[in-house]
């Protein structure tokens, strides 16, 4: 049997806690793995003097895939978001996040199975920005007025929106390719191109001519907030939505509150070679140590990893074992009991009664 390398980032703040219940079902499965054990993040910068140390990167680059914990960025000051860093760094350019329904889930809607594509690399988040009075910013703001492109007052911060053709097709194709492949029967793409014409509106001219090389799987694009309103609406309309990056981002959690909340929201962020699999959450300091939060996240990031590894059964097993303990309420976290928090069980209590349905 294969023995999988894999790099271990545990994270910080509940990150530890999620990924060693994430690592104890993953072997539970009789899977071999060979954990590559990295920190980053605040543990990093006091042994290393830096939040990502290049180890981290190398690491990644050899084995080719991560699973990794939530990571805290420091706000406002401090050093900048290591998870996009690692991103950037390994050029993972999508992000994939299921969004599905699992029966006993306390939640108001039913039957939603969908995934969303975010592209990962450029858009608001690419992180291009120039701070309110300094001279850059003016010489910006000038630049802008010369070009009669429009007037911006002189106390504005500005942050960057650039779109691009490639990043753009490469991210729709990527949505139809996984659609192929999951069989899929939908892409929906979201943008603002009626009022961003220039960056958006390249994103849904990209997409349409993307579409027309799958004409086996139905395509339509809808307005971010128009889409906003319909997920709540009718969810069970879309199949796979293929965004920009930050109406990517703020569709995952809204779909994520859908079907649960953050404690049953996986993630993938991935390249054409490369891979790191991460719950949607973050670090969620106040619980820290707490052995309170729910670990199915990372888990059901843990079944995605699983099927990039072409280890199918196992991952059913994982996936079936989850499906399981959620259908029996007993052994969950406070996010599942919030009629009855006092009958919650915490992350790794969790984590046992997972193992006991795999085994
Ligand atoms: P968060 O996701 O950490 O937590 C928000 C709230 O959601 C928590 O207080 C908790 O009530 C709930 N929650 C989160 N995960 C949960 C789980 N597994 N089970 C049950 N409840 C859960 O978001 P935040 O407070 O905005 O961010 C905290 C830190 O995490 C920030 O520094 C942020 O930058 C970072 N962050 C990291 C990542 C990442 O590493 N990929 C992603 C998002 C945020």
């Amino acid at each position: 049997m294969k023995t999988h390398d894999i790099t271990l980032i545990p994270g910080d703040g509940v990150g530890p806690e999620v990924t060693e219940a994430t690592k104890r079902v993953l072997e539970a499965t009789g899977v071999k793995f060979r954990w590559d054990i990295v920190d980053v993040g605040s543990y990093a910068m006091e042994k290393h003097g830096t939040p990502l140390p290049a180890f981290v990167i190398e690491s990644i680059k050899k084995n080719k895939i991560a699973l990794k914990g939530p990571v805290t960025t420091p706000v406002g000051s401090g050093f900048r978001s290591v998870n996009v860093a690692i991103r950037k760094e390994l050029e993972l350019y999508a992000c994939l996040r299921p969004c599905k329904y699992y029966p006993g889930t306390p939640t108001r809607y039913k039957d939603i199975d969908l995934v969303i594509v975010r592209e990962n690399l450029e858009d608001l988040y690419a992180g291009i920005e120039f701070e309110k009075g300094t001279s850059d910013t003016t010489d910006l703001i000038e630049f802008i007025a010369g070009k009669k492109a429009g007037s911006i007052l002189p106390d504005s911060g500005i942050s960057i929106k650039a779109i691009s053709a490639f990043r753009s097709s490469r991210i729709v194709k990527f949505a139809f390719d996984y659609a192929r492949t999951y069989k899929r029967k939908k892409v929906t793409a979201i943008h603002k191109a009626n009022i961003m014409k220039f960056s958006d509106g390249l994103f849904l001219s990209c997409a349409r001519e993307v579409a027309k090389n799958y004409p086996d799987i139905a395509f339509e694009d809808r307005i971010v907030d128009s889409m906003t309103m319909q997920l709540v609406q009718k969810p069970q309309l879309f199949d796979v939505l293929v965004a920009p990056n930050l109406y990517g981002d703020i569709l995952s959690d809204l779909c994520a509150g859908l079907v649960g909340g953050l404690g049953v929201a996986p993630g993938a962020n991935l390249s054409d070679t490369m891979a790191v699999f991460e719950a949607t959450h973050g670090s969620a300091p106040k619980y820290t140590g707490m052995n309170k939060v729910n670990p199915m996240a990372m888990m059901l990031s843990g079944v995605l990893m699983l099927r990039h590894l072409g280890e199918d059964q196992a991952a059913e097993k994982v996936d079936k074992a989850i499906a399981s303990v959620i259908a029996e309420g007993k052994y969950v976290t406070y996010d599942f009991k919030p009629e009855a928090p006092e009958k919650a069980v915490g992350t790794s209590q969790v984590a046992d009664a997972i193992i006991a349905r795999i085994c």
